[in-house]
């Protein structure tokens, strides 16, 4: 196998103690292969997540409730989107537990913040993806003043007693977030204003949600100070350059899936039985 890491991706994208406003958004940290390299190993690695993700599936099938979450968060165009696409979308999808978190319902608000998260969880064996969160609720929320200071402030201690639940349930979480330049983001936007095949895309709060962008670096600088932890690391991801996000991507689901060290099922029926009621049938 071809690689250029210098540092694997899960301790050159560790948070700890990382400032956002000092990130260089087009960096690729760890990595030392350009553009080339970078896509010829993703195509070797896609192999390797899918063949990994095949066996977490088997195992579900068989009873294990294990499962690994990818949790994406990120601005507008830092390319969730393309991580479901095109990381996620070269795994078997009946294997796959995908959930997006916009706005919450009216019914949403009714309830506590982790109600409709709890309620997409990903079943055992499966590989969920949150594309967006319950960070959004210290995240969006915090920055537009969407429910009073006392009630997000006590949500980072929440979110790690649940997180911790949820891994010592059987999760591995994968926690990535994404960023992009203010540049780089206004070339994204603008090239969902010049493309039709990109309109649906665009949302006018987009532009005005840039007027915010020191508020959330600041929102998203308390989330991982405050909610990066042993079990429930966040990995930063400079997100620039597409095909870096999704080879780092990539390898950060691998290295969860080979945590688990998993093997294929036994059988649960006598193999030389079957194969000779096979041969007579
Ligand atoms: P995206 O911007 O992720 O590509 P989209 O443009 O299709 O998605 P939606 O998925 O409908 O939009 O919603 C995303 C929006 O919902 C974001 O602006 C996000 O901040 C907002 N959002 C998500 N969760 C919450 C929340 N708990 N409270 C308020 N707003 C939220």
């Amino acid at each position: 196998m071809t690689t250029h890491w210098s540092r694997p991706a899960t301790k050159a994208l560790r948070a700890d103690g990382l400032r956002i406003a000092e990130l260089d958004t087009s960096g690729t940290p760890g990595f030392k292969g350009g553009k080339k390299a970078g896509k010829e190993l993703l195509a070797e690695r896609t192999g390797v997540l899918s063949d990994l993700q095949e066996k977490l599936y088997a195992n579900g099938r068989s009873g294990d409730p294990r499962n690994v979450l990818l949790v994406l968060q990120g601005m507008d165009t830092a390319g969730k989107g393309g991580i479901v696409r095109h990381v996620i979308g070269s795994v078997d999808p009946q294997g796959v537990d995908h959930a997006a978190f916009g706005p919450p319902t009216t019914e949403e608000k009714r309830h506590h913040f982790l109600w409709r998260i709890r309620k997409q969880l990903p079943r055992g064996g499966q590989l969920g993806v949150f594309d967006r969160s319950h960070y959004e609720d210290v995240l969006v929320v915090r920055v537009h003043n969407l429910v009073a200071p006392e009630v997000w402030g006590k949500r980072y201690a929440e979110i790690n007693a649940f997180e911790r639940e949820l891994v010592d349930e059987g999760a591995t979480l994968v926690k990535v977030a994404m960023f992009v330049s203010l540049d780089e983001q206004k070339n994204r936007l603008r090239e969902r204003l010049e493309r039709p095949d990109k309109f649906w895309k665009f949302s006018p709060n987009d532009i005005e949600e840039r007027a915010f962008w020191p508020s959330y670096q600041q929102a998203y600088q308390v989330m991982l100070d405050r909610t990066s932890t042993d079990c429930a690391p966040w990995y930063v991801l400079p997100a620039d350059n597409k095909w870096f996000s999704r080879l780092a991507v990539t390898e950060l689901l691998i290295n969860a899936l080979e945590g688990l060290k998993l093997d294929w099922p036994a059988a649960r029926f006598d193999v030389a039985e079957q194969t000779r009621l096979l041969d007579r049938s």
